[in-house]
């Protein structure tokens, strides 16, 4: 489902070269729920972003659902971006001065649809992380948690075959983060892959894989 080979990041600032990512390999399989632990500053979220054509390689070739993505023009690459990847973040990214329902619709925008397509479909996913009873709310009269379940509801809207999870429970305590990780699960059980950044040795355990990074590279 998500194929890296030999992938290489290397980032230039004006004096200093990084290389936050070293030959990479890696292949997720359909279905498969992959988390990534290492230290601050190993690399994590700067694969996670390249998984999720957010960021592009310096080195390597990238294949997403079968589609090899190093030959795609931007427009091309947005369009696979949307079709078939679903992004959760640790700091929610909710636009404060819109509701639930309409963040949770934004990802449609950018698809042929209704009005009325927009919000079934937004209402049917608020359902699946137990938040229909939010529609109206705005974010900040959330909880962590919730704000996270209407970010997970807009994640998943467009019926994505991958979500990318960076540090998705970091911001919330114990038992909301076991609440998120128990609605991936959930999606997960449904066939969606899940590739997730954890610093949760509990939370990573209870994944399938564990892909660790070090300096850039992947620790067997
Ligand atoms: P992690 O998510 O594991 O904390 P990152 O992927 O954010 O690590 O960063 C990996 C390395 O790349 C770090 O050394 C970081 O300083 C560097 N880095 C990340 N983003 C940039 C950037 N936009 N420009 C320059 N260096 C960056
Ligand atoms: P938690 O204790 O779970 O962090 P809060 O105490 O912040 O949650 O909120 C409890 C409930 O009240 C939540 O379900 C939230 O939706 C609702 N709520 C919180 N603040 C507001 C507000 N300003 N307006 C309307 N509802 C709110």
């Amino acid at each position: 489902m998500i194929k890296l080979q030999n992938v290489e990041k290397v980032y230039r600032t004006s004096s200093i070269e990084t290389l936050a990512l070293n030959n990479i390999n890696l292949d997720v399989k359909k279905g498969e729920f992959v988390s990534i632990m290492g230290p601050s500053g190993c690399g994590k979220s700067t694969l996670l972003n390249i998984m999720g054509l957010l960021d592009e390689p310096s080195k390597g070739i990238i294949e997403i659902g079968g589609t090899r993505v190093s030959s795609y023009r931007d427009k091309e690459l947005a369009q696979l971006r949307n079709q078939k990847l679903g992004f959760i973040f640790q700091s929610f990214h909710l636009i404060n001065d819109l509701s639930v329902l309409d963040n949770v619709e934004i990802p449609l925008l950018y698809r042929e649809s209704s009005m009325k397509q927009r919000r079934e479909l937004a209402t049917e996913a608020l359902e699946k992380v137990g938040l229909s009873n939010r529609m109206k709310h705005f974010p900040k009269q959330l909880s962590g948690g919730q704000k996270q379940r209407v970010a997970i509801a807009r994640a998943i809207v467009g019926r994505p075959e991958i979500i990318l999870a960076d540090e998705p429970t970091g911001n919330l305590d114990s038992a909301m983060g076991n609440e998120i990780l128990s609605i991936l699960q959930n999606l997960n059980n449904d066939g969606t892959t899940i590739v997730m950044v954890t610093h949760d040795d509990a939370m990573a355990k209870k994944t399938h894989r564990l892909i660790r990074l070090f300096d850039g590279a992947q620790v067997l």
